[in-house]
């Protein structure tokens, strides 16, 4: 039986993780694997587009209505079978989103006994700070493999160095960097090369395209609504180099003065 990965994806905000969580989980789905996503991001966004446009009720929402919470009340299964969850966010002012995520995932492994037969979960990380709290899931070890998704502009790369130094300082080594292009001039080669120089490798280089956004908007997943775009391919070779990925290694980061070349 293969080992179960447990992957989360760290990036700057806005950057597109919860997009390409939810196409990668799709093209897992779509290969025979057994899939959960974790959306962690208060907005609720990873696992709309696995569910038609449906959103579903959050965890801490639910705990904090005081409900006795049962499985059918936070697994909600989507696209090809995907269990799709959302922890939620803490209410704005109070609380820690890192520890809120604690607290989702134990109350989530209480009522879900799946949960430890899925070949692959996911888990979009809010945030594009690896503070105390959001490295949480690490820490308890929900997490066996981290990626960073970036873009080739200054201040998603300033975020994935960052998330470097934070891996760097919890021990946990990084599996891979993907590029979400957001089409800059020699976006693959400053992405490559600063997978490189950090230790790491680029896992795949995704393409700018209407498509995925237009699909999203209609609440699928690209695989879903546009399986035969050549950007669907792109996600299903990612989602294939993320099940064979076996190696990870502790990024260094870089110097500030060395970041800004790399994207002059
Ligand atoms: S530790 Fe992180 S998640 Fe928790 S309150 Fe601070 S910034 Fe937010």
């Amino acid at each position: 039986m293969m080992e179960q990965k447990r992957i989360a994806i760290y990036g700057k905000g806005g950057i597109g993780k919860s997009s390409t969580a939810s196409n990668v989980a799709a093209a897992c789905a779509d290969e025979g694997y057994k899939v959960m996503i974790i959306g962690c991001d208060p907005k609720s966004d990873s696992s709309i587009t696995l569910l038609g446009g449906k959103r579903i009720p959050t965890i801490l929402d639910l705990l904090r209505q005081k409900i006795e919470v049962k499985e059918e009340d936070i697994v909600h299964e989507g696209y090809k079978g995907v269990k799709c969850v959302e922890v939620g966010g803490p209410e704005p002012g109070i609380g820690c989103a890192g520890r809120g995520i604690i607290v989702a995932i134990q109350k989530l492994k209480k009522v879900c006994k799946s949960i430890d037969d899925m070949d692959l979960i996911i888990y979009d990380v809010p945030g594009d700070i690896v503070c105390g709290g959001f490295v949480a899931p690490i820490r308890k070890g929900l997490v066996n493999e981290a990626y960073i998704l970036t873009s080739g502009e200054y201040m998603p790369l300033y975020a994935a160095n960052n998330i470097c130094k934070g891996l760097a300082k919890i021990d946990t080594p990084l599996s891979g960097i993907i590029c979400n292009s957001r089409s800059v001039t020699r976006e693959e080669e400053i992405v490559r090369k600063f997978s490189e120089e950090i230790g790491s490798k680029l896992m795949a280089f995704i393409p700018k395209e209407q498509i995925v956004q237009d699909c999203e908007r209609d609440g699928f997943s690209v695989l879903e609504k546009a399986p035969d775009s050549s950007v669907a391919g792109v996600y299903r070779e990612l989602a294939h180099s993320i099940m064979s990925n076996d190696s990870s290694v502790l990024p260094s980061s870089l110097e500030d003065e060395r970041l800004r070349e790399l994207t002059r």
